[in-house]
Order: C-alpha cells, then sequence, then structure tokens
C-alpha cells in the first residue's frame, strides 16, 4: 500500500541532525542501556516495559544530555515515556525545591485526556522517586488546583487555555521553568494555542531545556519550533506511513440518510467490540450515540461540550469494555490511549486529511492490524478525493447505495421518529465550499486566541440522516450493489473477514 506522506512530514525542518527510525543505534536495546537511573527501570519492569520503543530508544540519551529536542511522533509511539523518563532523571539528579506557585518542568497538552493521561504517566515513572506531579486543564473547579500549585510541584501537565488563567491570577508562575515541553503540537495549531504558547513562553525563563513533539510538522508548528528551540536534535518515528499501511481500510459509499442503519448493520457483527466512531461535530456525536443505543448497542459520546466527569465516565467505561462504541469527535478522541481498538467508523469524513490519518490511527496501535471503515455520503467525495490524495492510496471502496433493506430500515426508523432536517455538510461548514487545495492550507492556518483543550470537530452541523430510534436494521438478504474498486472482482463490502471460499456471497454482519 502506498505511504502516508502528510504536507507537513515531507516539510520538515531539520533543525540539526536527525537520527531517523533506519539510523537507531542497534545495540541501545534495553532501557538499562539509554543511560536510566534504577528507580527510573525499577518502575518500568513493574509497568511490564521490556524494552525502549524507538522513539525512546532516539530521544531518551538526547534528553538526558539535556538537549533540546524535535520529535516527529505520534501518540502510541510511547512518546510519552519518551520525554517523561529522562525529564524525571534530570530533575532527580538536581533536586530542587518547586518554586511556590510553580514548577521545575512544564508539559503543554492540547486536551484534558491527553494532560491526565501523560500526568498518570509521570506518575507511574516517579513511584520511587519522590517527584510531584500536577495537572491544571479547564472544565473543572480553579480552588484545587490552586492549592495543588501553591506550594510548587515537579512537574505540571497543562491545557494552555487554563495555565493562562492561573497566570493572569497570579496562582501559578512559568518563570522558574527549567525544562518545558510541548506536546501534539499539530495538534495545538489546530485549536488555536499558537497564540498562548508564544505568550506562556515568552515568560519563562530562557535558560531552560525544549522538547517538541509533533506527529506532523505543518509550517505554522516548524516557525515555532525555530523560535522556542535552540539547536535541537530532531528524531523521528514514521508511524503514518506505517499505521496508514497496518489498517485494512475500507470506504462505504451511502445516501447520508441511511448512515444510521448502515452503521447498526455493522454493529450487528459481534468483531466490532471496541469500535469508535467519529463525527465532524459535537452534536452529531450525541445523535449517533442516543442511536446506537436506541438500536440496542452500548455508546457513549465524548467531546468538549460534556463535563471532565462525563467524558472520564465513558472512557472508562470504553476501556473497560462495556461499551462497544464511543462516539467522538476529532478534537475529543485525540491522543487517548485505548488498546485494542476492534474498528473505527468515520460515520462523516473529516474535513481535513491529516484528521483522516489521526482518526483511523486509534485502531493498529502497539503494532497490531486494525480495521478503519468510512462512510462517504456523495457531498463527501471531495474530502475522500483529498484524503487519498494526502494518504497517496486508493481506498477500497463499495457502493451501499440504493440498498432496499437499508432504505427499509430508515424508512422504519423515520416512522418511529420523525427525521431531522438534512444539513448539507457544504452548507453548513463554509470551508466545504473551497477548492480542496485551498480547504487545506486554511484548515492549517487556523491560529486564533485561546480556548481550553476539548472542544468539537468543524464549525457546521452534522451530516447525519434522521433521529431514528428504537429499530436497528432487521434484514434478511440484500439488492446488489455496484463495486467501486477497479478491476476489482467483489462488488459489495464484505468486511475485514470474509469467508474466501464463498465469494458470491454478500457479506452482511447479521447474516
Ligand atoms: P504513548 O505514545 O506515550 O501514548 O504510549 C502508548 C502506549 O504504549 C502507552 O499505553 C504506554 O504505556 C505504552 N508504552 C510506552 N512505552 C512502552 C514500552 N517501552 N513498552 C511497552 N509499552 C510501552
Amino acid at each position: 500500500m502506498a505511504k502516508y506522506s502528510g504536507r507537513g512530514a515531507s516539510r520538515a525542518r531539520t533543525h540539526g541532525p536527525e537520527l531517523g527510525a533506519h539510523e537507531r543505534p542497534t545495540h541501545l536495546t534495553q532501557f538499562s542501556d539509554l543511560g536510566l537511573a534504577k528507580p527510573l527501570l525499577k518502575a518500568l519492569a513493574e509497568k511490564g516495559y521490556k524494552e525502549p520503543t524507538p522513539i525512546q530508544a532516539q530521544a531518551i540519551p538526547v534528553v538526558l544530555q539535556g538537549k533540546d529536542l524535535l520529535g516527529i511522533a505520534q501518540t502510541g509511539t510511547g512518546k510519552t515515556a519518551a520525554f517523561a523518563l529522562p525529564i524525571l532523571q534530570r530533575l532527580a539528579e538536581n533536586r530542587m525545591p518547586a518554586p511556590r506557585r510553580g514548577f521545575r518542568c512544564l508539559v503543554l497538552s492540547p486536551t484534558r485526556e491527553l494532560a491526565t493521561q501523560i500526568a498518570d504517566n509521570f506518575k507511574a515513572y516517579a513511584v520511587h522517586m519522590g517527584l510531584s506531579v500536577a495537572t491544571v486543564y479547564g472544565g473543572v473547579k480553579y480552588g484545587p488546583q490552586m492549592k495543588a500549585l501553591a506550594a510548587g510541584v515537579d512537574v505540571l501537565v497543562a491545557t494552555p487555555g487554563r495555565l493562562m488563567d492561573h497566570m493572569a491570577e497570579k496562582s501559578a508562575s512559568v518563570s522558574g521553568v527549567e525544562i518545558f515541553v510541548l506536546d501534539e503540537a499539530d495538534q495545538m495549531l489546530d485549536l488555536g494555542f499558537v497564540v498562548p504558547i508564544r505568550k506562556i513562553a515568552s515568560q519563562m525563563s530562557k535558560n531552560r531545556q525544549n522538547l517538541f513533539f509533533s506527529a506532523t510538522m505543518p509550517t505554522e508548528i516548524g516557525r515555532l519550533a525555530g523560535e522556542l528551540l535552540k539547536d535541537p536534535v530532531q528524531v523521528s518515528v514514521a508511524p503514518q506511513a506505517t499505521t496508514v499501511e497496518r489498517i485494512d481500510q475500507r470506504v462505504l459509499f451511502i445516501e447520508a440518510q441511511r448512515k444510521r442503519p448502515l452503521l447498526a448493520e455493522l454493529f450487528a457483527d459481534s468483531s466490532f467490540s471496541r469500535t469508535i466512531v467519529f463525527t465532524r461535530t459535537k452534536r452529531g456525536a450525541d445523535r449517533v450515540a442516543k442511536y446506537l443505543n436506541a438500536a440496542g448497542i452500548e455508546a457513549a459520546s465524548i467531546h468538549g461540550d460534556k463535563t471532565q466527569g462525563q467524558r472520564e465516565r465513558a472512557l472508562a467505561a470504553f476501556k473497560a469494555g462495556e461499551m462497544r462504541a464511543m462516539v467522538a469527535t476529532d478534537i475529543a478522541a485525540r491522543g487517548i490511549d485505548v488498546n485494542d481498538v476492534s474498528h473505527v467508523i468515520n460515520y462523516e469524513l473529516p474535513n481535513v486529511p491529516e484528521a483522516y490519518v489521526h482518526r483511523i490511527g486509534r485502531t493498529a496501535r502497539k503494532g497490531k492490524d486494525g480495521i478503519a471503515i468510512s462512510f462517504c455520503a456523495d457531498d463527501e467525495r471531495n474530502l475522500l478525493k483529498d484524503i487519498q490524495k494526502a494518504t497517496r492510496q486508493t481506498i477500497p471502496s463499495f457502493d451501499r447505495r440504493n440498498d432496499k433493506q437499508l432504505a427499509a430500515a430508515a424508512a422504519v426508523a423515520d416512522k418511529l421518529v420523525p427525521a431531522e432536517k438534512y444539513v448539507d455538510p457544504r452548507a453548513a461548514d463554509p470551508r466545504n465550499n473551497v477548492p480542496s487545495e485551498l480547504r487545506r492550507n486554511r484548515g492549517r492556518n487556523r491560529n486564533g486566541g485561546g480556548g481550553n483543550g476539548g472542544g468539537g470537530g468543524g464549525g457546521g452541523r452534522s451530516a447525519g440522516g434522521q433521529s431514528a430510534q428504537g429499530k436497528g436494521p432487521q434484514r434478511q438478504g440484500r439488492g446488489a450493489g455496484q463495486g467501486q474498486k477497479p478491476g476489482g472482482a467483489r462488488n459489495d463490502f464484505r468486511g475485514p473477514k470474509r469467508d474466501a471460499a464463498a465469494p458470491e456471497k454478500r457479506w452482511s454482519p447479521i447474516e
């Protein structure tokens, strides 16, 4: 399969010597070879980590030397430990009390979920070191955060918006930061955090170590890295290509109004055991989750309008396998670390191709295979074109339009609950009217003020079909569909684990 080489990746700046994955020193295969101290090695053994991942093998020695680092890696590569382990060691080697209302290490994260995850990682690795870790993010009360900051902490993990609030209130000061980490920098850009980041950085002492991590390197992030990093060593792993290659991808063409019965049909297959369904909008996520529950499929939505408690509970239930589906917007799902995600379903295609790569990367983690299925309504064809161009692949597609069974299921649902007015995504989201090339650029150039972590995907309304409740489709058979794959023998979507011995039988999860 073709490689994903997003615009950003190919335009990555090289600020210093680069260690490509293939140049990784092969003799550094144990954590003990990387120069990590005993308390850390003990914690790693307790966590069951046997050997460093490529990003860890490359980054840990560089960070231990006190150098600045530009890491091109996405969640799932082990990048958190790649910076957390050497940071903890450096802090422990030069122990000193943290400044009042201050912190010796600041990690900025785009979302609350990722901030919590990073802090949990720090705490787990620091368990034998006696270093303190705190978090600061929006959506929760200020009081406990102020209290946690008052005496100073060794490591603070924060979202930019809430940290700025604390700085304005003088309940936090960044002047004593010795090590500054910017995680998921490209996502920070998408969320409009670049201006707050510049403001925060301007108040830090210049004499600090800087670590930058980003899955892609759009121009604006390259510029920011150029401003904030001093002579950085660049390390990169190429998960985008490998992730995309490992994932079994399919596109299903479907009428927008029939997406819901099609979704229910997929879930009739029990192998859809831990599935993330992506929508473009928060409202869309709520509606899809409601529909799934009505159809008897346990699901919850997760997005920026949910309270922290709701998000945490939904995530915990999903992780524990109590829920088969989590319906998420791009932003909410970013950085979420859930193992063994069986499927990713793009209920609506994202407005920018990078989001497609991030979405499908929720499955196929830690070297496992994964399955990604994208619904594509007629008005989403341009988005699909963009995705295929950016990922340099033609995704096998199957035409499920004009399917009488799905139409019937949609009509039944429609009778039960009157359909919501269908909103064409092009009308709902002005970016969809922009020619595709321009649209991609515009998507990357958003760079406004500083909201808080979290928040929904595109600004438009959902392209979802009816508001349907109560019934999943009851199917016995299926009408013929039109194959889209040039020269392909199959002309329908047969799902990932098909019975090769019966190629003439149409695939259906409930058959
Ligand atoms: P991250 O990319 O930091 O989000 O990490 C992805 C997942 O890999 C997390 O669940 C980590 O706990 C786990 N992990 C990180 N490093 C290792 C390692 N060396 N061996 C096994 N698991 C790891």
